[in-house]
C-alpha cells in the first residue's frame, strides 16, 4: 500500500493549475545531479503524455552519466542560452519547481522565475521551503523529489499516464538519492513504488549500469589520487576530508561529475561519521559535508554556519571563498572544534 502522503487539497490544487496551463516549464538546481534532473524529466514525459507543451531549463549542464535519459538533449541550459530560456519563462502559464527549497539554489536564474507571471508549484523535499510558489508541496521525509513526483502523478489519478521514460527518470532520482538505496531507503513505501515501475516496464540493473558503471578512466585516477595523497583523517573527531585543487583537477582532465561520491567513501571507513570533500574552482571553494545516517550529526547546520550553504541532516553543500590552505585551516581549528563534543564517541 501507498499512503497519501500530500495533502488531498494540495493534489487537487496543482490538478487544477495543471489543466489549465498550456505552456509549462520545468526547473531545478546548479549543478544537477540525478534527482534534479529525473524529477525534471520524469515530470516532463508526464506533461509531454499529457499534451502539454513543456519544456526543462536547468542553470548549469548535468553530468554525462546522467544523458542517456530519453529527451535530456531537449534540456535548455540558462548558462548557455539564457534568450530561449526568458523566452521560456515569458510564455509559461505554469513552472514546477522541483528539487530545490529557495531561488538562490537555481543561480541566475532566480530573477527570472521570480519574475514570470506562471503560476508555480513548488515539489520538493529539502527542509525550510522559500515562500516563491503559490503551491509548496515540501516533504522532507521522503528522500527523494522524484518519489514524490511519482506520488503527485498518481495522486492527480494519472497513473496510466507514466510511460516507460517517465518511469525510468523516477527511478533513478529514487536511486541516486539514496546511494542506490543504501541510506535514507528503510521506508517500506519506496519499494512499493519500485514494484508500480517495474510493472511499467523499467529495467532497473540497466540504470544502475547507465548511472554509476559509465565512467572514465580518468576519474578513477583522480579518485585513487584524492584517497592516497589528499585525505585527511580525524580519528578522534570522528571525521574525514579530502580536498582537490584546480591544478590537481586538471592534471586528471577533471570532467563534471568526475568526483561525484568522492564524499561518501570515507564514511566506509571504520569509526568515521562526518565526512567533508572541498573541490577548488574559478573563484571559490566548493564544499559537500556528509554524516552517517544513524549519526544524528547536522551537516546542513554546518553549512548553513560556515558555507553559506545548507541541505539535509546528512548530506549538504556550500562554499567557501578563500584559499584551499585556509579552508583546510579553518575546518580544523574552527569547524571540528566547534563540533568536538558531538563528533568525540
Ligand atoms: P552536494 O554535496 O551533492 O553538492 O549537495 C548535497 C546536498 O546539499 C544537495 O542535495 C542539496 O540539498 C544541498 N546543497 C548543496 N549545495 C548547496 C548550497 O549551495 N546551498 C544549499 N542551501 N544547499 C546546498
Ligand atoms: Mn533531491
Amino acid at each position: 500500500m501507498i499512503t497519501k502522503i500530500i495533502p488531498e487539497e494540495k493534489v487537487m490544487h496543482a490538478k487544477h493549475l495543471m489543466n489549465n496551463a498550456e505552456n509549462i516549464v520545468i526547473v531545478s538546481h546548479k549543478s544537477p545531479d540525478g534527482d534534479a534532473v529525473g524529477s525534471a524529466m520524469a515530470m516532463y514525459h508526464f506533461l509531454f503524455s499529457i499534451d502539454k507543451n513543456v519544456s526543462v531549463v536547468l542553470p548549469d549542464r548535468f553530468p554525462d552519466f546522467l544523458s542517456w535519459m530519453q529527451c535530456s538533449e531537449e534540456v535548455v541550459f540558462y548558462n548557455e542560452n539564457k534568450a530561449r530560456a526568458d523566452e521560456l519563462f515569458a510564455a509559461a502559464d505554469l513552472i514546477f519547481a522541483l528539487d530545490f527549497n529557495t531561488l538562490p539554489r537555481i543561480g541566475d536564474m532566480a530573477e527570472a522565475v521570480d519574475e514570470a507571471k506562471a503560476d508555480k508549484i513548488l515539489l520538493d523535499h529539502h527542509p525550510q521551503p522559500g515562500h516563491f510558489a503559490q503551491l509548496i508541496i515540501s516533504h522532507p521525509e521522503i528522500s527523494s523529489t522524484s518519489e514524490i513526483v511519482f506520488r503527485l502523478i498518481t495522486r492527480m489519478g494519472h497513473f496510466p499516464d507514466i510511460n516507460i521514460p517517465c518511469a525510468e527518470a523516477i527511478y533513478t532520482g529514487m536511486m541516486t538519492d539514496t546511494g542506490a538505496f543504501t541510506y535514507n531507503s528503510d521506508s517500506p513505501e519506496i519499494y512499493v513504488i519500485i514494484s508500480r515501475l517495474l510493472n511499467i516496464g523499467i529495467e532497473k540493473d540497466r540504470i544502475y549500469n547507465n548511472v554509476y558503471n559509465n565512467h572514465s578512466a580518468d576519474r578513477f585516477r583522480l579518485m585513487g589520487f584524492a584517497l592516497s595523497e589528499r585525505m585527511r583523517v580525524y580519528p578522534e573527531h570522528r571525521a574525514a576530508l579530502i580536498t582537490l585543487t584546480m591544478e590537481e583537477k586538471k592534471r586528471f582532465n577533471y570532467k563534471k561529475g568526475d568526483a561525484e561520491g568522492f564524499v561518501n567513501i570515507p564514511l566506509s571507513i571504520k569509526g568515521i561519521v562526518f565526512s567533508a570533500f572541498f573541490r577548488e574552482e574559478e573563484d571559490k571553494i566548493r564544499i559537500s559535508l556528509r554524516s552517517q545516517n544513524d549519526s544524528g550529526f547536522p551537516t546542513n547546520k554546518v553549512c548553513q554556519t560556515y558555507y553559506n550553504g545548507g541541505g539535509h541532516l546528512n548530506a549538504s553543500g556550500g562554499e567557501l571563498k578563500m584559499s584551499m590552505e585556509e579552508a583546510i585551516a579553518h575546518f580544523e581549528n574552527t569547524v571540528l572544534a566547534e563540533y568536538e563534543s558531538e563528533l568525540k564517541s
